[in-house]
């Protein structure tokens, strides 16, 4: 068997190699992501970080002990280390920079005593496999709380633990190990714990890469189904979502109902106020009316000052109760320019067999409450 037979040096240096080539992709990769998905920039430094420790471990005998052993340690812990940042980063929760680069410091000289002063193999890898899977199982932690739930988390997460597992193995083996062992000689745990490292290194950074396309399909989901200016759904989102409401209330015979609003004059504050005086006003309505609105509730604009909420399971005496409500609070709301809204209410009924005919019902209803004066509410027939 060719795999059985090659040399651990080897499989560490196809290894380091693998996690070169992926810095290099998730650095092109980074270069396309918008600067809104952070964390990147460590996900790609550290692998090739990993692959400079790598290179240096597997060139024991040929450069000097101080490289191979002390410096090629630390800075595998500095690259682990920088990955969690990154990951930290991506999360948007307060990164250990401190904590770790003072362990990590704190190792230092320790290490560099146990390998020039006293060499102790055992007690180099006590502190290095010790400090490998508090950095790895603390990562693995901060997936599995920050993290949305999906293959992308899970991989990454379990690639982190499993990597932690195997540390810990290796700590657990350092108790007992003869003080002229070496990271080549192929006791069964250290093939165990390179092997398990090849690939676990190798589905963490595919796992981050998964989860960074995965956090930019949802931006750019929420970018196509919310509009730019107010935050507020699309037309073409509230249509599906009324869509979809309509379908179920078929199914369960329940009640749906539609406000259809429109700002009163609201020409005139721009041309009075100009136009970024009538986007604030815009902007601060939906804020208003969002914080009106129920949880299973919708709010779309539907288009330049005209705004439609979908209201679930909702009686027409209640969706006009709410209409009103709204209505009276951004007649009161006293913030300049002023502004005031006419609602038209629609609830479904057996007739309605179709979004399109409720949204015409709601829009009449809109029509009459501007024709009896603005400021006010109409429930269609
Ligand atoms: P009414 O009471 O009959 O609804 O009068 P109105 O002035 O509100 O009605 P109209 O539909 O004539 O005017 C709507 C105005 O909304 C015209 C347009 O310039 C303005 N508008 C549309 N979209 C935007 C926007 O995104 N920002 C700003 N500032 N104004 C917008
Ligand atoms: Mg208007
Ligand atoms: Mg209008």
């Amino acid at each position: 068997m060719i795999m059985l037979s090659l040399d651990p040096r080897t499989i560490y240096l196809l290894t380091g190699l693998m996690g070169a080539l992926m810095s290099v992709v998730l650095f092109f990769l980074r270069r396309s992501f918008p600067p809104t998905i952070k964390g990147l920039t460590e996900w790609a430094a550290a692998p090739a970080i990993i692959f400079v420790s790598i290179l240096l471990l597997g060139a024991r005998g040929a450069i000097p002990d101080f490289f191979s052993m002390v410096i090629a340690n630390l800075v595998l812990l500095a690259g682990l280390a920088l990955f969690y940042f990154g990951s930290q980063r991506f999360f948007g929760v307060p990164r250990s920079i401190r904590l770790w680069s003072g362990l990590i410091l704190a190792a230092a000289p320790v290490l560099f005593w146990y390998t020039h002063v006293e060499p102790q193999y055992g007690i180099r890898l006590l502190v290095v496999s010790g400090l490998l899977t508090a950095l790895s199982a603390s990562h693995a932690r901060v997936l599995l709380r920050h993290g949305p739930a999906g293959v992308a988390t899970y991989l990454t997460a379990s690639a982190l633990l499993i990597q932690a597992g195997a540390q810990a193995l290796r700590f657990v083996s350092a108790l007992d190990m003869p003080a002229d062992a070496t990271l080549f000689n192929l006791s069964p745990v250290q093939t165990a714990y390179i092997t398990t490292y090849t690939f676990s290194m190798l589905m963490v950074t595919i796992g981050v890469v998964l989860m960074a396309t995965d956090k930019l399909r949802t931006e750019f989901e929420h970018l196509a189904s919310h509009d730019s200016l107010t935050g507020a759904l699309t037309r073409r989102a509230l249509i599906d979502a009324c869509e979809r409401e309509l379908e179920r209330c078929q199914r369960k015979n329940h009640l749906m109902s539609l406000l259809m609003m429109d700002l009163d004059h609201f020409k005139a504050i721009n041309d009075s106020h100009g136009h970024l005086a009538g986007d604030r006003v815009l902007v601060d309505f939906v804020a208003r009316v969002t914080a009106l609105l129920r949880r299973p509730d919708r709010f779309g604009r539907f288009g330049g000052e005209e705004f439609v909420a979908l209201l679930p399971e909702t009686s027409r005496e209640d969706a006009r109760i709410v209409a009103e409500r709204i209505r009276a609070d951004i007649a009161s709301a006293g913030v300049q320019p002023w502004c005031t809204v006419s609602i038209g209410v629609a609830t479904s009924s057996a007739d309605d067999a179709t979004v399109d005919a409720l949204l015409a019902r709601a829009d009449a209803a809109l029509y009459q409450a501007k024709a009896a004066g603005r400021n006010c509410v109409r429930t269609a027939a």
